[in-house]
């Protein structure tokens, strides 16, 4: 296929270097990123997507997405689609999608979970929104760029997806970590806690997959000097995304309210900008309840 593809950052460069590796044509632009293995440069993102079967963006948020859907779409052939991998807004990747159909372009969001490795690995997991038609084509991108593609329903439900599953991830990763601070205190040694707690009704992701206290259960940035993995930042943009849309669509959600809340704290003002998600644990391990 002809690959347009919009934002080589961290995990959009190899996104793009795995299709140009599985032998399609791609052709990238980026305002500042250097082009992956493979990629021919374009001078415009107008001149990416023009002529292409598939565009792709990969892109830091909504705002972002907006402009950049205006300057492409009116360059995109008819029956092409638009593929949106970035996390944004839920309205912003309706509202996008809506303008491609309109100008008689296919379009999706699909979002992803997995990281900076996942992206050079090729084993993400694509959360996508969009019509049938749409997901069928780009179907044997997402399996290259990933392990598993999941149909959502219409355009957005991509974003629903990614932004709930990590209101989840992000609300308990910080009972993970208040549970082992208490622990600590309590006297409770925390190899004894992760053997109770894993084979218990606490067990979660983060306790039994992403343990969040070093030298304990599974291997994690935690046995890295919190290094990330997945950066409080980015957690925090997620969880934002999430009171976002909860506020649009009038859901009560008090703990991924708090979660944001202490993440925005956490990387504003506690030194946590740059440190794993799960470096909420020595958070908590330094304070009392004052
Ligand atoms: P990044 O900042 O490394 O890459 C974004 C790229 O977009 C940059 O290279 C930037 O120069 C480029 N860009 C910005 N404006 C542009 C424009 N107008 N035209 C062309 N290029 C432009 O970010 P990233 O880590 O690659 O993340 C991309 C998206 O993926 C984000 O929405 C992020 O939330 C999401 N995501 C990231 C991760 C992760 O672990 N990094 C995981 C899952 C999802």
């Amino acid at each position: 296929m002809n690959i347009g593809f919009i934002g080589l950052g961290n995990m959009g460069g190899p996104m793009a270097a795995n299709l140009a590796a599985a032998g399609h044509s791609v052709k990238g632009f980026d305002l500042a990123a250097p082009m992956p293995e493979g990629v021919t440069k374009a001078a415009t993102a107008a001149e990416a997507a023009t002529g292409a079967d598939v565009v792709i963006t990969m892109l830091p948020n909504g705002a972002i997405l907006r402009s950049v859907a205006d300057e492409i779409i009116p360059a995109m052939q008819a029956g092409a689609v638009f593929a949106d991998c970035s996390t944004v807004d839920v309205e912003s990747a309706r509202a996008v999608a809506e303008q491609a159909m309109k100008a008689g372009l296919l379009a999706i969001d699909a979002p992803v979970s997995g990281g900076i490795t996942g992206a050079a690995a090729g084993t993400l997991t694509f959360m996508a929104g969009g019509s049938e038609e749409a997901f069928d084509i780009v179907k044997p991108l997402l399996d290259i760029m990933g392990q598993k593609a999941v149909h959502c329903g219409p355009s957005g439900n991509g974003q629903a997806a990614k932004i709930c599953n990590n209101m989840i991830l992000g609300v308990t990763m910080i009972a993970t970590c208040e549970a082992f601070a208490l622990a600590d205190k309590l006297g409770l040694d925390r190899q004894a806690m992760f053997d109770v707690v894993s084979t218990s009704s606490g067990y979660s992701w983060t306790m039994n997959a992403y343990t969040p206290a070093p030298g304990i259960g599974a291997k994690s940035p935690a046995d890295n000097g919190y290094k990330p993995g997945f950066a409080s930042e980015l957690m925090l943009k997620d969880l934002r995304l999430s009171q976002q849309a909860a506020e649009a669509a009038d859901a009560d959600t008090p703990m991924g309210h708090a979660a944001m809340e202490l993440y925005a704290q956490f990387v504003e003002a506690e030194g946590g900008k740059g440190m794993d998600f799960s470096a909420m644990l020595p958070r908590f391990e330094k304070r009392g309840r004052g």
